[in-house]
Formats: C-alpha cells, sequence, structure tokens
C-alpha cells in the first residue's frame, strides 16, 4: 500500500513539476511552508534568496515551477509589496498550522489583508490546514469556519487538510496545482 502510495505521488510530482507554472506559497512563520516545498519537490530544487528590504522572499525554482515563498505577519510596513509579489500568479498557497489555536486569529487576518488587494482579485487560493497528524489540529470544516473562507467570493477557494510531515493528502494538493497551472490570471 505505501509503495502504491508512494508510486502515485512520484508520478504527480512528475506531472507537478511540467507545469509552466507560477505560485506563491505563503502563511505564518512555522507553519510548514520549507517543508511543503520540500515535500512537493521530494528533496531536490534550487533555491534563491530574494534580496528584498524588510522580508525574506525565497524562490524555489524547479521544471518549469516557479515557487515564491515568504512569511506573513509582524510585517505590516511590507504589506504594499504583496501585489507586487503575487501579481499574475496561476494560485496564491496559504498554510496554515491547523494545530497551533493561538495564531488562528493571525493567521486569519494575514489571509484577509492579503486577498484585499485588488489586484490579487480573481487569483484562485488554495488554503491548507497542516499538520493534521496532530492530535490537536482543526478539521477542515474547522478551518473553513475559523479563517471564515465562505466570505471571499471574488475568487475560486479550495480547502485541504494536510500534513506535509507524513505527506498526508499532498497527492489531492498537487492535483488541485496541477488543474490551475494554466487558469491564473497572467
Ligand atoms: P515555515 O516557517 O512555514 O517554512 O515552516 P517550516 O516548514 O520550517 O516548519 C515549521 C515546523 O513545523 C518545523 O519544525 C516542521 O518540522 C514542523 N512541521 C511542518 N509540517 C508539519 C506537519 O505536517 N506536521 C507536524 N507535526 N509538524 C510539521
Ligand atoms: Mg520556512
Amino acid at each position: 500500500m505505501a509503495f502504491l502510495i508512494n508510486g502515485l505521488l512520484n508520478w504527480l510530482r512528475s506531472l507537478f513539476w511540467k507545469q509552466e507554472m507560477e505560485l506563491t506559497l505563503v502563511g505564518l512563520q512555522n507553519s510548514g511552508k520549507s517543508t511543503l516545498v520540500n515535500v512537493l519537490a521530494n528533496g531536490q530544487c534550487t533555491e534563491d534568496m530574494i534580496p528584498t528590504v524588510g522580508f525574506n522572499m525565497r524562490k524555489v525554482t524547479k521544471g518549469a515551477v516557479v515557487m515564491k515563498l515568504w512569511d506573513l505577519g509582524g510585517q505590516a510596513r511590507f504589506r504594499s509589496m504583496w501585489e507586487r509579489y503575487c501579481r499574475g500568479v496561476n494560485a496564491i498557497v496559504f498554510v496554515m498550522d491547523a494545530a497551533d489555536h493561538d495564531k488562528i486569529p493571525a493567521a486569519k487576518a494575514e489571509l484577509h489583508q492579503l486577498l484585499e488587494k485588488p489586484l490579487l482579485a480573481d487569483i484562485p487560493v488554495l488554503v491548507l490546514g497542516n499538520k493534521n497528524d496532530l492530535p490537536n489540529a482543526l478539521g477542515v470544516d474547522e478551518v473553513i469556519e475559523k479563517l471564515d473562507l465562505r466570505s471571499i467570493t471574488n475568487r475560486e477557494v479550495a480547502c485541504y487538510s494536510i500534513s506535509a510531515k507524513n505527506s498526508t493528502n499532498i497527492d489531492i494538493t498537487m492535483n488541485w496545482l496541477i488543474k490551475h497551472a494554466t487558469s491564473g490570471s497572467r
């Protein structure tokens, strides 16, 4: 069984990295973005630090996929840059730590502030409630509720409960991204 699942994941990985696609991966620090990238890439990818003033943006490039990653939060002064870095991407992936109940209000605020940017309207968003291997992690319905995802009506929104650590639901995450490879606003 594990062999089959691994086979499926590797097949999806090979499809995923062949898509011509630009993604932004954002979330609070410690939500699991770096871990997720490693799982998607299965180890090998090249990473650049973009020397931006004020916040660390990392850019991961592999095959035809470009992923821009950054930590949100505590960066009010740099919010004006969000628009610039998210503009024209095929999808925005928002990662949250579903087991860190204290940080949920902050995650919600950051997500909604990001999506308020007029130039980012229409870009599909995938919200990932990460760390579902932890016993106190919110389920997908609770994530939808606590992040008030139903109030987002100007774009397509999807939400999955995943574990980057255990590779749970990484297959459906890649599938969603592959499907959105050509639906960006570029
Ligand atoms: P980032 O700051 O968003 O890049 O977060 P990291 O990828 O560095 O992860 C932060 C911490 O959470 C690390 O200690 C990871 O090992 C841990 N972590 C990431 N994903 C998971 C997960 O799915 N389950 C659990 N239990 N821990 C995770
Ligand atoms: Mg990181």
